[in-house]
């Protein structure tokens, strides 16, 4: 087998930089894109593409997610070292390795097992303890481990499941694609004691649809 050249900390150096210049500000969460092998999440034969920023596939229909989308999305988390994150659509286990360099526990939940289970066994053996995971439908969140300081959804939404509203704490923040299937926005909600405030990320995002009883009916 022919394995495409790749030389990991020179491509992910060349990829911190397109992400500053695409605005992402947070050193932290540069830094957990650091060190966070991207080429470690992708099928061998797309080594070669692994830090380039965009999505790629990743078997049964799925994608691991564009890296300017996961610092994206972590940034807007606002994460502190002692939050606990519920994660819907674990996919490849990259954003969840992301989120788990700088957070407390990472609870988090995946509908296709072929992929979820490989995504936990890849995470268990670069050495995460502090991932919990589970395959079930995410839209209903995970109710024996909330509240949850901070949630995030990786795929797109019709509206944001109720049972998510639900599980985040007060003084948490949920980022979340809300849309149609073919193009969504990052909706940001924040909870306080008054209640759950919005507001809409300018610009546009497209995920692979949230399947399942508050999202889309069917793939
Ligand atoms: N963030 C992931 C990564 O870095 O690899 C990519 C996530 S991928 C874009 C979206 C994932 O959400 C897919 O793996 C899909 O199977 C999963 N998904 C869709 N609906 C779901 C649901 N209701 N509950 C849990 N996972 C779901």
């Amino acid at each position: 087998m022919n394995i495409p050249y790749l030389n990991p900390h020179i491509a992910v150096e060349r990829l911190i930089k397109q992400l500053r210049a695409k605005g992402i500000t947070s050193e932290e969460v540069l830094n957990a894109l650091r060190n966070v092998p991207r080429h470690l999440f992708v099928d061998g034969a797309m080594y070669a593409q692994a830090y380039d920023d965009n999505a790629l596939p990743i078997g049964g229909g799925q994608t691991i997610s564009q890296p300017y989308v996961v610092a994206l999305m972590t940034q807007l988390l606002d994460i502190d070292k002692d939050d606990k994150i519920l994660e819907i659509g674990t996919g490849s286990g990259y954003q969840t390795a992301v989120l788990a360099q700088f957070s407390r526990r990472v609870y988090t939940i995946e509908r296709n097992r072929d992929l979820g289970e490989a995504s936990l066994k890849r995470l268990r053996e670069m050495g995460y303890v502090n991932i919990v995971f589970k395959i079930g439908d995410g839209t209903r969140g995970w109710v024996q481990h909330a509240p949850y300081d901070r949630i995030i959804v990786t795929a797109g939404a019709p509206a944001v499941p109720a049972e998510l509203g639900a599980q985040l704490a007060e003084n948490g923040r949920m980022v979340i694609p809300v849309g149609d299937r073919s193009f969504q926005q990052l909706e940001v909600y924040t909870k306080d004691k008054s209640g759950i405030k919005k507001s809409i990320v300018d610009g546009g995002v497209v995920f692979v649809p949230l399947i399942g009883e508050s999202g889309w009916k069917n793939s």
